[in-house]
């Protein structure tokens, strides 16, 4: 995580910022932040003499809700004076009141997700703001958490889907999607800021527009449609301009995302699809209400390899869903071998409160969930590393992240097939040509020797 402090003078009261969970609540961490800053507050990642505290939490699953009511707690002892925002902020404790204030109740404020409005109300009402804000100091592309070379961008909030497991939407609401010449806008200040990666996240990518039916826009004075493919390819072709890589998140396979793979063919967008699948078999996807569950998935991605054979397909996976027989668990394993999965992520099913699967017949025993999780983690690896190893030889495109010793001693990047946090990496060994140096942000042809685990080590020419 990049320093966000910034010192615009030494009476500036001091905010100290704590950003839990996924790269959704990292966004909403980076609007409350810009916005401090735009009214001249001081922000930091530490209590330490801050004069005020927000917490940004997490609450998809338990152990991110209880790191949530941990980090609150020690903002407490540390602090005293304690904002909580985020999803965690939204869910109800016992007997229907807020979980948040139940555990925690000296916290001054708590609000939902996506409330920077409310953020800023509570912040102005316990510190009151500066008198001369340093407008001038906050970039133009806002304050953001990740390296300079890389940035989130959120085009929707909310999901109009209920998966049965999920409590998401009843914290963040139905889908409502940010306009196109907005999210433009934003990409293309991103851009100009030095952004070399832009990771496009929602909940619901694929759904982008469907909430204001596809609706006009207009940005750099042409119409836009606020729709998935016109979204990706006007931003591709954005992108192409400062030779940065777009990549695509949470993309449901609706049908109509077949239409991006072209795109990717054609290299306006990086052919990578992170597409959050949970299982294979009908019956359990059923019982999990997911979006596009009546989707032949299996065919779709031999025909989306097809148009675009280096597309690298990421996946997550729940194992010991409710009612989950022996036979449905083999036809995952059976489908993540037939499938190729690039990526797979697996989660043992745990219960969410208030989450509808909870009431679901025939839950499978803890230890037969965690069981079935490794077995999957061992198929799904498997896979993985063979798709890997069939990667040495290769020259690959790859965005350094680190390079220590000025470049000389080589370093760590991504390719295309990795997402920064979640995938693998590329570990690059020192340069062949002594003239050469690696610089973080910017990209460098490699040639894969070897593949080792989830990363791939190659020499930088
Ligand atoms: S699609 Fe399902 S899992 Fe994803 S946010 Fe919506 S309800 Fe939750």
């Amino acid at each position: 995580m990049s320093d966000t402090s910034l010192t615009p003078g030494a009476a500036a009261p001091k905010v100290g910022f704590v950003s839990l969970g996924c790269p959704k609540a990292l966004t909403d961490s980076e609007l409350i932040l810009t916005q401090l800053s735009a009214e001249g507050y001081q922000t930091s990642k530490t209590f330490a003499g801050a004069d005020l505290v927000i917490v940004n939490t997490c609450g998809f699953i338990d152990d991110a809700v209880r790191e949530s009511l941990d980090t609150i707690g020690e903002a407490l002892a540390e602090n005293g004076k304690v904002i909580v925002t985020g999803c965690l902020g939204a869910r109800e404790g016992e007997g229907g009141g807020n979980l948040v204030r139940q555990m925690h109740p000296s916290v001054l404020a708590v609000t939902g997700p996506h409330a920077t409005h409310e953020v800023m109300e509570a912040v102005h009402t316990h510190l009151p703001k500066p008198h001369d804000p340093f407008v001038d100091l906050v970039p133009p592309q806002g304050i953001k958490l990740t390296p300079r070379h890389y940035a989130y961008l959120k085009i929707s909030e909310g999901c109009n889907h209920r998966c049965t497991f999920c409590i998401i939407p009843s914290m963040r609401g139905d889908l409502v999607s940010r306009p196109i010449g907005d999210v433009l806008t934003e990409a293309r200040k991103l851009f100009e800021a030095g952004v070399k990666e832009l990771l496009v996240v929602s909940q619901d990518t694929s759904a982008y527009g469907v909430d204001v039916q596809y609706r006009t826009g207009f940005w750099d004075g042409k119409p836009v449609k606020a729709r998935l493919f016109d979204l990706v390819r006007t931003l591709g072709e954005l992108a192409k301009g400062y030779g940065a890589w777009v990549r695509l998140h949470y993309v449901y396979p609706y049908p109509h995302v077949d239409d991006i793979i072209p795109l990717m063919a054609e290299g306006l967008v990086l052919p990578y699809l992170d597409v959050p699948l949970q299982h294979s078999h009908p019956d359990v996807l059923k019982r999990m209400k997911r979006p596009a569950s009546g989707e032949r998935n299996l065919e779709r991605i031999a025909r989306w390899r097809e148009i675009c054979p280096e597309i690298v397909v990421r996946s997550t996976f729940i194992a010991g869903f409710p009612g989950e027989t022996e036979a449905e668990f083999q036809h995952l394993l059976d489908f993540v071998q037939e499938a190729q999965i690039d990526r797979a992520g697996c989660f043992a099913y745990s219960p969410v409160e208030g989450a509808a699967a909870n009431l679901l017949a025939d839950p499978v025993p803890d230890a037969l969930r965690e069981e079935r999780r490794a077995r999957f983690m061992a198929v799904a690896e498997a896979v993985s590393a063979d798709r890997l190893r069939r990667r040495v030889g290769a020259t690959l495109q790859v965005l350094v992240d680190s390079a220590p010793g000025l470049g000389k001693k080589g370093g760590v990047g991504r390719s295309y097939a990795d997402a920064p946090e979640i995938d693998g990496l590329v570990r690059l060994l020192p340069p062949e040509k002594i003239s050469k140096t690696l610089k973080v942000g910017e990209f460098t042809r490699a040639r894969v020797v070897a593949a080792e685990g989830h990363d791939l080590l190659a020499v930088p020419f």
